[in-house]
């Protein structure tokens, strides 16, 4: 039985094919190809991109700042059904506050809706939040979850722009 190159999930019917590899969708042979390219870019390139990130303005207030990874927890429910999950934000620590504090008033007051998950998860999703909150990460160069997130973050948008087709047809007329 096949499974997808990606999430390793079994392909029961369908699925999508490139370079001899199976994957379930087409989100997962983008991942694919982000995880294939990361692999693939020279380290060069990396940390000039890396460093560009960090050095640069927030991506969301656009004002210079220490630009970091930060987390942000956050769990909504409703009634049988509970969500919970963890943003990773590329910004600013004014940014990630501002985040991480509207995301502990929505958990505070959606989260407990739901049995069993949303009693259990929401105290541990403010506490984690609260913690985020009082302790950023502490670093004096971007950390190896800072680039992983910048490299990947950054591949994705290329091989989407890829798969766009333009409307003038390409380069044909150029050519
Ligand atoms: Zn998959
Ligand atoms: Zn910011």
């Amino acid at each position: 039985m096949a499974s997808c190159a990606s999430c390793n999930k079994m392909i029961l019917f369908g699925g999508v094919e490139e370079q001899g590899l199976r994957f379930c969708n087409a989100r997962c042979l983008r991942e694919g190809q982000v995880a294939l390219a990361a692999r693939q870019m020279s380290s060069y390139d990396r940390t000039r991109l890396v460093q560009s990130v960090y050095r640069g303005p927030c991506p969301r207030c656009k004002e210079t700042g220490s630009i970091d990874l930060h987390q942000s927890h956050f769990v909504q429910s409703f009634i049988l059904i509970t969500r919970w999950g963890t943003n990773e934000l590329i910004c600013c620590r004014r940014c990630a506050l501002k985040r991480q504090g509207g995301d502990v008033l929505q958990s505070f007051l959606l989260g407990w809706w739901g049995i069993p998950f949303g009693i259990l998860m929401t105290p541990i999703q403010l506490l984690r939040n609260g913690y985020a909150m009082l302790f950023p990460p502490n670093t004096t160069e971007p950390s190896e979850a800072f680039q992983r997130v910048v490299v990947e973050r950054f591949l994705r948008q290329a091989i989407e722009n890829q798969a766009q087709p333009t409307a003038t047809g390409g380069r044909r007329w150029n050519e």
